[in-house]
Order: C-alpha cells, then sequence, then structure tokens
C-alpha cells in the first residue's frame, strides 16, 4: 500500500488556527492499512497555535509561490514566508515519507483544495488552492480535498 499524506487536523491533531482539530472518521477508513504521514504545515512554518485566521489575498496559492499573491491574518499581518515554508516542508515530508496522494482539509489557505476562502474575511469563498495543495501538484503529488471534513 502506497504511503498518503493527511493534514494533521483531520487526524486529531488540535493545530487549527482556532486551536480545535477536525477528526474524521471519514479519513481513518480512507486510509486504513495504509502507512501515513500526519503533517501541519503552518504549524511546521512556524506559526502558533491557536492563531490569527489568513486567508490568500491577491489570487490562490499558485500566486502565493509566483509570488504574486500574500496570505495575510485578519489583522493585516503578512504571514506568506511562513505558510510557503510550511509548504516546503511538508512536500519534504511527503517525499520522505514514499507519498504519492495526500488527503487534504478543504478551505484551508494551505490545505485547501478547488476551493479557498477569498481573501475578504467574510466567509465567501472562491475557486483555487491553498499553498501547501499548490505545491504539492506542482510536485506531481495528488492531493484530494477529504470528504467528511
Ligand atoms: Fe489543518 Fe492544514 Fe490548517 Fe494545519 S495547515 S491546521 S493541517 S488545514
Amino acid at each position: 500500500m502506497e504511503a498518503v499524506f493527511v493534514s494533521a487536523c483531520l487526524r486529531g491533531v488540535p493545530c487549527r488556527f482556532d486551536g480545535r482539530d477536525k477528526a474524521s472518521p471519514e479519513i481513518e477508513r480512507a486510509v486504513a492499512g495504509r502507512p501515513v504521514v500526519s503533517f501541519c504545515p503552518e504549524v511546521a512554518g512556524g506559526l502558533a497555535t491557536p492563531r490569527r485566521p489568513a486567508e490568500l489575498v491577491g489570487g490562490d496559492g499558485h500566486a502565493v509561490l509566483d509570488g504574486t499573491a500574500r496570505v495575510v491574518e485578519d489583522t493585516g499581518r503578512d504571514v506568506t514566508a511562513e505558510f510557503v515554508d510550511g509548504a516546503r516542508r511538508a512536500l519534504a515530508a511527503a517525499r520522505h515519507g514514499g507519498c504519492t496522494e495526500a488527503l487534504l482539509m478543504p478551505r484551508s489557505p494551505s490545505c485547501g483544495r478547488g476551493t479557498v476562502h477569498d481573501g475578504s474575511f467574510t466567509g465567501r469563498l472562491t475557486a483555487g488552492d491553498g499553498v501547501t495543495a499548490a505545491l504539492f501538484e506542482r510536485n506531481g503529488i495528488a492531493v484530494r480535498p477529504a470528504s467528511g471534513a
């Protein structure tokens, strides 16, 4: 069975910005019997838990990697460098673990795949990927948003 990378919060680690987890029975069923790398890019990038909510501004995670968008907290603090560093560390962990697939937390500015918050901090969503999801896709790791989260 091939190893799979999973957002740590989906496996019960209380590493979300609000200090909670998003443990999911669906995830446990999906990865049963497989080697799993559980990892939180934002914590790995040096951010504290709990922390202020952050959103992508000016584009999605691909634009952040291209240097044309930023990640900012609701206070206005720029945390782009932490998010990019966390994404790079996540990719290194995924490669080290032999992961070819990732199950990631939906809508997160790091882990979201296909849909993310639009940068207005109003709950509105837009099409796009988080920074880690974008980096994984660029490096051949198939990203799936987790269902049931
Ligand atoms: Fe979960 Fe990913 Fe956010 Fe970490 S960065 S709390 S793993 S969604």
